[in-house]
């Protein structure tokens, strides 16, 4: 990797930690407890391969196919899948990620539970569709009582919590009511549940402080980190 990309990216880490790290302190907690997923989509594995030698070991993906590649380019890194998955892929991405932040329909829910029964309890995140935009995937926050009813029947899962896109605005702070829809759906599930839930995975380049500020246990940030980049890296 040419210096001058790793070094743009240490810069930018250690300016995008500070910010986390601000954002925890209005909320009551510690920038240790966030995690920065990084996600890759727009990089090359060579790009993203700087990250574990910069002390960054989560990376995400959107799309199956691409995170099988970047996994097997980038083995030492955590891979966390969160963009939509689709059954007939399950076998070939699970025994590869950490954690897929991105469980949007009861039949996935099911397809991932069948196969975690086989193997070992696959680690996942439910996502909500907390904006309404129907662009968007993710089981609607009107459901969750009803998803509430069949978690404790998925012994093949191991639900870590909630994840969620906010709807670009112009100013960040609109997004502020998506986040805090999330946090009171993990409530709301915990109690009718009884599962600890530690995680929410919301917040993107444009959002994370307000996302953090909400509750966020990950953010996951990829133009904030890597705009401008995929030119310099083409030609290394
Ligand atoms: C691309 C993507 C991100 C990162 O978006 P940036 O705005 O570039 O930070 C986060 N989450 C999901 C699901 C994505 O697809």
């Amino acid at each position: 990797m040419p210096r001058p990309v790793r070094d743009l990216l240490q810069q930018r880490l250690t300016e995008v930690r500070g910010r986390i790290e601000a954002a925890a302190r209005r909320s009551g907690r510690a920038g240790g407890e966030i995690t920065i997923v990084a996600v890759t989509k727009s990089v090359t594995a060579a790009t993203a391969a700087c990250l574990p030698e910069l002390g960054l070991f989560d990376l995400g993906e959107n799309r199956p196919q691409e995170l099988w590649k970047k996994a097997a380019a980038i083995p030492q890194a955590r891979w966390h899948l969160i963009g939509h998955l689709q059954r007939n892929k399950i076998e070939r991405t699970v025994p590869r990620v950490a954690l897929i932040h991105s469980v949007d329909s009861l039949r996935l829910l099911v397809a991932l539970d069948e196969f975690g029964r086989r193997t070992q309890p696959v680690p996942i995140l439910l996502q909500f569709n907390c904006s309404r935009e129907s662009s968007k995937q993710g089981f609607p926050p009107e459901e969750a009582d009803i998803l509430a009813e069949q978690l404790p029947h998925y012994p093949g899962l191991n639900i870590l919590g909630l994840m969620t896109m906010a709807a670009w605005q112009s100013n960040p702070q609109d997004t502020r009511p998506v986040f805090a829809e999330l946090r009171q759906l993990r409530e709301r599930l915990r109690q009718r549940t009884g599962l600890s839930l530690p995680h929410l995975s919301m917040g993107m380049s444009h959002d994370f402080e307000v996302a953090v500020e909400e509750g966020a246990t990950m953010v996951r940030l990829g133009s904030v980190l890597f705009a401008g980049l995929e030119a310099t890296s083409a030609e290394s």
